[in-house]
């Protein structure tokens, strides 16, 4: 690295684990000790690196005291997580490692607009951090995730399949100036919170890859609710299209939904076929009672004959298109999440998948299913936020901006 390496740089190597010690960071980076010792006093100085115990008992090369580990420090701030479904939405205060420190989950209707939801929203995060204790300003940044294909450039939704009146509305800026109101940090001085809003999908996918398969260099997770969406991260950063548009694999027209309306006005969609909601209408034809996906997740739950075999049928619906995206882009690790994730519908997927795909694509591939659950979106949105906020360039300017 060069000699100009920054305080933010030598961050990175302590957050990443690259480097551990002083002595590390002077390998790694080539600076002298002195230099590698003023730019960590700022990073001690703002709370974001702290050095613990001994990396080992014995002395240091240059001889004297062992050298201490370094640690990228959490205890300086928090992110705040929201997770915004059709129906619900659930919210949470995490630590910058995307431990979940306190979470609510109540009804929120996205039919009922931008505005007015994400207004509810901002209210609720404020009232949740207060309950955990915590003040406005140890909030660092807001992750947000939305079922709809996302131009996280400018954080808004672009033609959003079933969100109508969210395309293009400005979510970052709504959500920001919520929040500072209903926690009362509108002051002129004060800077709005920065939020990131991202595909849901993406999130979990996000999450889940850095929670459990860390070293998979190719992950895709399929969400399957009241819509269908994947998220995929590639060399552990989302992989999001040039339009934001990769994964939204729910509206490829499929030859069994002929005829079939989809929620996004169009017909023969995947989703049309074999979504939470496609389910729960074809429970409904049979007598069955299931309003919405999360019902046929109840159903499912409790073995219910009827949805087992819906839902069967419905993953090598899925598997199917799978069997196209397995082999486009030779994935780790496959997951299943959402309402459907369970046995039947795994069972259909891997049924269609191993049959249509090409065995080099599928021989090294894991077919699971979700680790984190419902907190997956919250802990890929708060890792989103910090991978964003402590690169070295915004970490550089954020420590000028607090006087260290
Ligand atoms: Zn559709």
């Amino acid at each position: 690295m060069a000699q100009q390496t920054s305080a933010g740089d030598l961050l990175q190597l302590v957050r990443t684990g690259s480097a551990t010690t002083r002595g590390d960071l002077q390998r790694v980076t080539g600076l002298s000790r002195a230099t590698v010792g003023q730019r960590l006093d700022r990073l001690f100085r703002a709370g974001w690196v702290r050095e613990g115990e001994a990396a080992s008992s014995a002395p240091s090369p240059q001889g004297g005291r062992p050298s201490l580990r370094l640690e990228f420090d959490d205890r300086h701030a928090v992110v705040l997580a929201a997770d915004l479904e059709t129906r619900h939405c659930r919210a949470a205060v995490l630590s910058l490692t995307g431990d979940v420190l306190a979470e609510t989950s109540r009804p929120l209707l996205l039919s009922e607009g931008p505005e007015h939801v994400l207004g509810a929203l901002g209210a609720r995060l404020a009232r949740l951090l207060k309950e955990a204790g915590l003040a406005p300003a140890s909030v660092c940044g807001i992750g947000l995730a939305v079922p709809g294909p996302v131009d996280s450039a400018s954080g808004t939704l672009v033609d959003p399949p079933i969100m109508p009146g969210w395309d293009g509305f400005d979510l970052s800026g709504r959500l920001a100036r919520a929040f500072a109101e209903a926690s009362g940090t509108t002051g002129a001085s004060a800077a709005p919170v920065p939020v990131l809003v991202e595909n849901d999908a993406n999130l979990m996918a996000y999450g889940e890859q850095r929670a459990g398969w860390p070293e998979c260099r190719a992950f895709a997770l399929v969400k399957v609710s009241t819509g269908i969406g994947a998220g995929v991260v590639v060399d552990g950063a989302v992989y999001r299209g040039v339009d934001g548009g990769a994964g939204d694999i729910g509206h490829i027209r499929v030859p069994a939904g002929e005829g079939l309306d989809c929620m996004c006005g169009a017909q023969g969609c995947l989703a049309a076929v074999a979504s939470g909601r496609a389910l729960a209408a074809r429970l409904r034809a049979l007598g069955v009672p299931a309003a919405s996906g999360s019902d046929v997740r109840a159903l499912l739950a409790e073995g219910h004959p009827e949805a087992a075999g819906l839902a069967r049928q419905a993953g090598r619906q899925v598997g199917e298109v799978l069997a196209t995206v397995v082999t486009l882009l030779n994935p780790g690790v496959l997951m299943i999440a959402g309402d459907l994730a369970g046995t039947p519908f795994l069972t259909g997927v891997r049924e269609l998948l191993y049959q249509r795909a090409l065995p080099r694509c599928t021989a090294h591939l894991d077919v699971v299913t979700s680790r984190l659950g419902d907190h997956a979106a919250l802990i890929g949105a708060a890792h989103l936020v910090v991978e964003h906020l402590y690169t070295p360039s915004r970490a550089e300017e954020r420590l000028t901006a607090l006087g260290v």
